[in-house]
């Protein structure tokens, strides 16, 4: 059992990798020269190695390719780099010197209370894997070709490991260790191949050859099954099958329920290369693309030229339909080494998102001209995240003013019909909606923070997981406010939150008269079905009932009761 992360049924064998010895040669035969020569023909082998899965990988993942760019900066880091040759000055081989000193980064990033951090500490980790496993002469983990079909069982799976595998023949991942949002759980999802991460013990319990199956929604898994049990979940990957076949269907159909109510179905993005995935699944636009991607795993700031280019591609790739693109979130958990921004105490509740584009105006300002330059080339929405009150609107918008008026003087033409709305995500920006409703063309309600921010609940706290909930009334009641003093205002109101994919809340959020949903884009086509056998009028009926309710158990089981 383990934290399923990426729906699907998976039977097969387990190919179990096995992680590098743990009891490496300390004390070197050679003289210090020689260990010093070793670790330098290792560090271009493997640089040279990861340079190869880059370009494999782009073809295969596009911008997910980034991921290994910091693979590769691992190998020329500085500070790394002199701790391993004071090891070997101090006598150590270099495989055991190149292992204290990945332990000693990697131990000192997992600490951190940050994401991005720790999953930095997974790349330092696997790129001294990769150089241990090279200086022992060992052969690298290699799923780039594998004979036969097979469940993949490892303690960790590293970025070059998925970027590279035969995906023909993988039938699904199974890990010890990771999280929703690990490059393992991430990756399975754009590849769409089931995975279950967390099991602690998988790779000392299966054995390569051992028959299993899994179920990568709800992260049961079984090893070695009686036949009944093989039986089951030869039914249920048949159903599976037969719901995906079935769900292709309506990828053309409009987002519309049995009364005719038309409502937007869109997809959450992380980078240009998305909008495939999104088209695949018959995604209306993309209501939230995530624009951090293109400032993190590097040194300084992309310039409006790149980001331009990645903004174009999305315009053109979803092209009549609109893309609403978030301007830079950075802060709370995201973090730009670059940007140099002082560690706080409570990132969350920090200096993050506009706060730091209404401060670092240039920052801002070249991503708004990049925006607008884009906006000719596509239907454009920008979206401000954070936005605490009306003060922050109006300056966001007056640099926005001043981008537009610097492209006029320059003869660069940009769109007329550029929509600007803002994310709430606020308690504050919600409770004031109406007044915030006049200066904006939409609102998408960002229910990830929203929850967090209204709950006091810490979204990332795994010890308080089970009190952050989308279906605590104190949300619902200002999901519902937020819906109606937009349409007061004649604005459209989306969510983009994870929320908005949750098929027990679709019916209600339907019934409130939410205009846009946005998610990930594998449940896409699942909420255009359910939209497709709801009738409007009966889920506005629901609304006054569920928001009567007092908590959020009472008001889930009411609404799982009515989305059956
Ligand atoms: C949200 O807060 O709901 C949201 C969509 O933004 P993010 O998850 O990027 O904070
Ligand atoms: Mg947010």
């Amino acid at each position: 059992m383990g934290i399923g992360v990426s729906p699907g049924i998976a039977i097969g064998k387990a190919l179990v990798l096995k992680e590098i010895p743990s009891n490496l040669p300390k004390q070197s035969y050679h003289n210090n020269e020689e260990e010093n020569q070793r670790l330098d023909k290792c560090l271009s082998t493997v640089r040279h190695q990861l340079e190869n899965i880059r370009v494999e990988a782009e073809a295969k993942l596009g911008d997910m390719a980034q991921i290994l760019d910091a693979q590769i900066l691992v190998t020329q880091d500085e500070e790394l780099l002199t701790f391993v040759r004071g090891k070997l000055k101090e006598g150590l081989t270099a495989e055991a010197a190149v292992y204290d000193g990945v332990e000693f980064y990697a131990n000192l990033l997992a600490n951190m209370d940050n994401d991005y951090m720790r999953e930095r500490a997974a790349d330092i980790r696997d790129v001294g894997q990769r150089m241990i496993r090279h200086l022992l002469g060992l052969e690298q983990s290699n799923l780039t070709h594998l004979t036969e079909s097979c469940i993949i069982v490892a303690h960790d799976l590293t970025p070059s490991d998925t970027a590279t595998m035969d995906q023909e023949r993988v039938l699904g991942f199974v890990t010890d260790i990771g999280g929703r949002t690990s490059h393992t759980a991430i990756m399975a999802r754009t590849l769409e191949i089931p995975a279950i991460v967390g099991t602690v013990d998988g790779t000392s319990i299966i054995k390569t050859g051992d028959m299993m199956v899994f179920d990568g929604e709800s992260g049961e898994l079984i090893l070695n099954p009686s036949e009944e049990t093989l039986k089951v979940y030869s039914a249920k990957q048949k159903q599976d099958r037969e719901n995906k076949a079935r769900l292709q269907t309506l990828k053309e159909q409009p987002s519309m329920t049995l009364d005719g109510r038309k409502v937007i179905v869109a997809a959450n993005i992380g980078t240009p290369k998305d909008c495939e995935g999104a088209l695949k699944h018959g995604a209306e636009g993309v209501g939230l693309f995530r624009t951090e991607f293109l400032y993190l795993n590097r040194d300084t700031l992309p310039s409006e030229e790149e980001q331009f280019q990645a903004y174009k591609a999305a315009l053109e790739a979803m092209a009549p339909n609109s893309v609403i693109i978030r301007t830079l979130d950075v802060g709370g958990d995201k973090e730009i080494p670059y940007l140099g921004l002082a560690k706080e105490s409570n990132p969350f509740l920090g200096y993050r998102a506009i706060r730091v584009c209404l401060r670092q105006t240039e920052i801002f300002k070249t991503q708004l001209r990049a925006l607008l330059r884009a906006s000719v080339y596509g239907k454009l929405g920008i979206m401000y995240p954070m936005i605490s009150g009306l003060a922050e609107v109006r300056q966001a918008n007056a640099i926005l003013a001043v981008a537009k008026a610097e492209l006029a003087a320059e003869g660069i033409a940009v769109s007329p019909d550029v929509e600007v709305g803002i994310m709430i995500e606020i308690p504050s920006a919600a409770v004031i909606s109406d007044i915030l409703a006049k200066e904006v063309d939409f609102f998408s309600i960002g229910t990830n923070d929203l929850i967090q921010y209204t709950t006091a609940v810490d979204r990332l706290n795994e010890n308080i997981a089970s009190l952050y909930s989308p279906y605590h009334p104190g949300v619902l009641r200002l999901v519902q406010k937020v819906i109606e003093n937009g349409h007061k205002s004649g604005i459209w109101v989306g969510m983009c939150g994870e929320a908005a994919g949750d098929t027990a809340l679709i019916p209600l959020l339907l019934g409130m008269g939410l205009d846009e949903f946005s998610m990930s884009a594998i449940s896409v086509l699942k909420a255009r079905e359910l939209i497709g056998q709801l009738n409007y009028a009966e889920t506005q009926a629901w609304v006054p009932e569920i928001l009567a309710m007092g908590t959020a158990e009472e008001i889930k089981e009411a609404l799982l009761l009515k989305s059956t």
